[in-house]
């Protein structure tokens, strides 16, 4: 999509501090870090949110998901981390295209705020 930040960055028009690539997905260090490791998740694939998922993206995001322990230990995460997928106005989704933040290496709250 070509008014999409994160599509421009999958796309190198945008720079980014990569962490993994593969033909699905795309990982970078989010410009506004909310721990000491905060990494995106993005599909390569344009899908706008959770709320736009539909049954044919079932197997890229399970490829999605089996491949976020490996970012995590690429991003240098060794205690456990957090998985979150902010959607729409209430989920404070700001930038639409799906993404996933991984967050580590400092223990999370609970609830989240
Ligand atoms: P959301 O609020 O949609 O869940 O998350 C969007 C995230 O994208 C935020 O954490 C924000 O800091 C990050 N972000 C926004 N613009 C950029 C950018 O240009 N580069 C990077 N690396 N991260 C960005
Ligand atoms: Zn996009």
């Amino acid at each position: 999509m070509s008014d999409c930040l994160f599509c421009k960055i999958i796309e190198g028009e945008i720079p980014s501090s990569k962490v993994y690539e593969d033909g699905d997905l795309y990982a970078f260090r989010d410009i506004e870090p909310q721990a000491p490791v905060h990494v995106l998740i993005v599909p390569k694939k344009h899908i706008a949110s959770l709320d736009d998922c539909k049954p044919e993206d079932g197997a890229l995001l399970g490829r999605i998901m089996a491949k976020v322990g490996e970012i995590a230990k690429i991003a240098g995460i060794t205690n456990g981390y957090r998985l979150v997928s902010n959607c729409g106005e209430d989920g404070f989704q700001t930038v639409e295209h799906l993404h996933f933040h991984l967050l580590g290496g400092r223990p999370m709250t609970w609830p989240p705020g």
